[in-house]
């Protein structure tokens, strides 16, 4: 088999080898167990399927999110005489038989279904009919509402897999998951006792970088980066369609070759501007986060968030756009917190735990944009990997930076969650240590510890920002069981018995700061 799986990697995917985990990856569920995947964007998860899917006998499902990229994956997959099709709603009922048809007669290696359709009976039935290899499901993370991108109906389909083949071997993909996030996907999927293979997150050709956003300032700024960057390709974000029409024009009437894209174009527009974006004939593409889902331009030298974007998540699968060749990458962001707090008011009208869970996921993305600490560091923190040394190649690590001495900061912020039997989040902390007698503190008594009040001459943003590095220094940790709770970890508890000097960074304050001090 082994020897089978090389020689299809070259004959038909045009490998000379496997990359990364892929081999590890593709042997672990030819052996017909369960698989958890875990690689940056760009890194090559489709691959840990197809390759399976071809040497063996039967169809395998591969449930993914996004019925607009269905069809391309198709279409690559037929063009090198890969036998694959999908099952979604665009499809018409004589469509949809003519493609029963091909799996049943067990043609088809891989059918593409959405998350709908795979919920219907009339498909549950006929799965149940086709001779299937394994199940994979892209986009894990759509799984847990604790990630960014929550989609209800991925959390069906265990049960229904468990109706069509209960033995059926399933691999999960995605290119973000906290720790939290990846339990929850194991838990829905039970498959705890899945072999997990988790790549390393850090693009280390990618240059980090966080401006503050000021009126017009930004917007020179925006223009005075491009230029600097003339004939190379670069996508910059906005949240609204109509930020981005507006930025386009800036950059047009500005000699700048760039064009817009956004859902609400017609579909000939934009289609078009994706492909001169892919073909060279346009320098720039000004987008909604719709735009760079399955596209693979490998030269794409920067990536602009005009607008602060919903969560850490997001945010770095989009900068991972860049620098897909290995080449450089310039992430930029333009950042203000009236921003966050917009997006929290456009959340005004969702269920209480939804906005509170996007409102958590906010603050994580302010907490990056305000770091003094090495972004790479915050990131892959984030990420629930430790990185020790600063990076160096990210605008935190090029500045000089205040640097102040935390031993008793971190001391006291530890106190704070051990006084609180390690029970309570980030927020509720600080409020006990600056000493305010919120209801929910007074209601735990939390007024009578030791450590009430005993940070209050330093003001509450600090605070934050000292527990946030805390757990950058693995002193605290997440709890992966409550969401937002910190607790000691090992290294913390050394700490307390025998506290050391620990160099803390103050956050940027860029209402103060000059913008144009920031290194280029
Ligand atoms: P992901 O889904 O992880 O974002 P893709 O599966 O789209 O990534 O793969 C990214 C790119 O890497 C594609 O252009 C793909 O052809 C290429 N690729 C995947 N595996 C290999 C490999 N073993 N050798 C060379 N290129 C590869
Ligand atoms: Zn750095």
């Amino acid at each position: 088999m082994e020897e089978k799986v090389k020689s299809e990697l070259k004959k038909i995917f045009g490998f000379s080898q496997f990359r990364g985990n892929q081999e590890p990856i593709v042997d672990n569920l030819l052996s017909q167990k369960n698989t958890f995947v875990i690689m940056p964007t760009g890194a090559g998860k489709s691959l840990c399927y197809q390759l399976p899917a071809v040497v063996s006998d039967g169809t395998a499902i591969v449930i993914s999110p996004l019925i607009a990229l269905m069809k391309n994956q198709v279409d690559q997959l037929n063009a090198i005489g890969i036998n694959a099709h999908f099952l979604n709603s665009t499809l018409n009922k004589s469509e949809a038989t003519k493609v029963k048809n091909e799996v049943l007669s067990k043609k088809t290696k891989l059918l593409y279904v959405a998350p709908e359709s795979l919920t219907k009976e009339e498909n549950v039935t006929f799965l149940k009919s086709a001779h299937l290899s394994f199940v994979a499901i892209d986009e894990a993370h759509c799984i847990s509402e604790w990630g960014h991108d929550f989609r209800p109906e991925y959390r069906k389909i265990k049960s229904i897999v468990a109706q069509i083949a209960p033995n059926l071997p399933i691999i999960a993909l995605t290119a973000t998951a906290t720790p939290k996030v990846q339990q929850d996907i194991q838990r829905n999927l039970q498959m705890e006792e899945a072999d997990l293979f988790k790549s390393s997150f850090n693009r280390t050709n990618l240059y980090y970088e966080v401006r503050p956003k000021l009126k017009n300032e930004s917007k020179k700024q925006l223009i005075k980066f491009i230029k600097s960057h003339k004939g190379k390709s670069g996508i910059i974000y906005c949240l609204s369609r109509k930020k981005v029409e507006e930025i386009a024009q800036l950059l047009q009437v500005n000699q700048i070759n760039a064009a817009p894209y956004h859902a609400g174009l017609e579909s000939a527009v934009r289609i078009k501007n994706q492909d001169d974006f892919l073909n060279e004939e346009l320098d720039v593409i000004v987008a909604t986060i719709a735009f760079g889902m399955g596209i693979d331009k490998p030269d794409v030298r920067y990536v602009i968030h005009y607008d602060v974007p919903k969560s850490l998540e997001g945010y770095y699968q989009e900068t991972g756009r860049a620098g897909r060749d290995g080449l450089e990458g310039h992430c930029l962001m333009f950042y203000k917190y009236e921003d966050i707090v917009k997006l929290d008011k456009f959340n005004k009208d969702k269920p209480v735990t939804e906005r509170e869970n996007a409102r958590v996921l906010l603050q994580e993305m302010a907490a990056y944009a305000e770091t003094g600490v090495c972004r790479r560091k915050f990131i892959l923190n984030y990420f629930g990997e430790t990185f020790e040394k600063d990076c160096g190649y990210c605008d935190n690590c090029k500045r000089d930076r205040e640097i102040f001495e935390g031993m008793t900061y971190i001391q006291t912020a530890l106190e704070a969650a051990l006084q609180t039997n390690e029970r309570f989040g980030l927020e509720h902390l600080v409020k006990v240590i600056i000493g305010e007698p919120t209801e929910y503190v007074t209601s735990y008594k939390h007024d009578q510890l030791p450590v009430f009040g005993k940070g209050k001459e330093v003001p509450e943003k600090y605070w934050t920002s000292i527990i946030r590095q805390a757990m950058i220094f693995d002193l605290l940790e997440k709890d992966i069981e409550s969401f937002g709770v910190l607790k000691l970890t090992p290294k913390g508890k050394e700490f307390i018995e025998a506290p050391y000097s620990v160099n803390l960074y103050k956050d940027h304050d860029y209402a103060t700061e000059d913008p144009s001090s920031t290194p280029d």
